[in-house]
């Protein structure tokens, strides 16, 4: 079965505010997941915090830095947990790990656990980040497709793909639909930490950067289909 790593981040989750947990989009979210899912395709998705607190951010008004990156890894726990209870309640069966212990909850993150967990059918939601402060979701999300040997890690953002500017700030602004990781590390094109894309570079796994807001995007992507931008190494 083809397995896919989709990594959401926290802002994804807050719609147009980007803060806290907005059930519309929640559900559209859900809806997205459900259309893939029930096509058989394996699918472990890894879940960002910024909705809710983010360890720089903290640091910046005077919060201990690995302080507030335990509060960025506990808020993506949050998240697991509402993603969970939505698609339950939508009869789609996931599991919650997490990278750190954190009994009752979710269960602690073991590999071979959410293969099983994919194998089964399930929706395997990873929260918990690396479990280690001055990482990110982006660079979690790499080290788990890496992990999980997944066809490709799939990045929804608020832009539709990778572009040699800023959209929003620059008109011209042109759109690859292909990139290779040597060339966002030369441009220093936004697509993720230099963590995460030199992780992928080096492990060869291809990365699609989306947009989630396209109702069918990821149907389409796990088709097979040109959606956003797609890095290779
Ligand atoms: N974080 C961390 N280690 C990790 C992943 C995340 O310390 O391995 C913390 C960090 O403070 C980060 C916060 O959790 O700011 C939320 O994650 P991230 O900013 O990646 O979330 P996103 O931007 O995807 O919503």
């Amino acid at each position: 079965m083809p397995r896919f790593l989709l990594k959401l981040s926290g802002e994804a989750l807050g719609g147009d505010s980007g803060f806290g947990i907005e059930p519309a989009v929640m559900d559209a979210i859900c809806e997205q997941i459900a259309s893939v899912h029930q096509t058989g395709v394996e699918l472990a998705i890894v879940l960002g915090g910024g909705n809710l607190f983010r360890g720089q951010a903290l640091a910046a008004d005077g919060l201990e830095r690995v302080a507030g990156d335990r509060m960025g890894m506990l808020a993506t726990v949050m998240n697991g947990i509402a993603l969970r209870d939505y698609l339950i309640r939508r009869e789609i069966q996931a599991d919650l790990f997490s990278a750190f212990q954190i009994a009752g909850m979710a269960q602690p993150y073991q590999r071979d656990d959410v293969l099983q967990s994919l194998a089964a059918g399930r929706v395997a939601i990873l929260t918990g980040g690396t479990g280690n402060p001055y990482f990110t979701t982006d660079t979690a999300a790499c080290l788990r497709g890496i992990e999980l040997q997944v066809d490709a890690i799939l990045k929804a953002t608020n832009v539709d793909g990778v572009y040699n500017a800023d959209p929003k700030q620059d008109p011209d602004a042109i759109k690859y639909n292909e990139v290779t990781y040597d060339e966002v590390l030369a441009k220093e094109l936004g697509v993720m930490d230099l963590t995460a894309i030199v992780l992928c570079k080096e492990q060869n796994m291809p990365l699609v950067v989306f947009a989630m807001q396209q109702p069918d995007n990821l149907q389409r992507i796990v088709r097979g289909e040109a959606v956003g931008t797609r890095v290779v190494a």
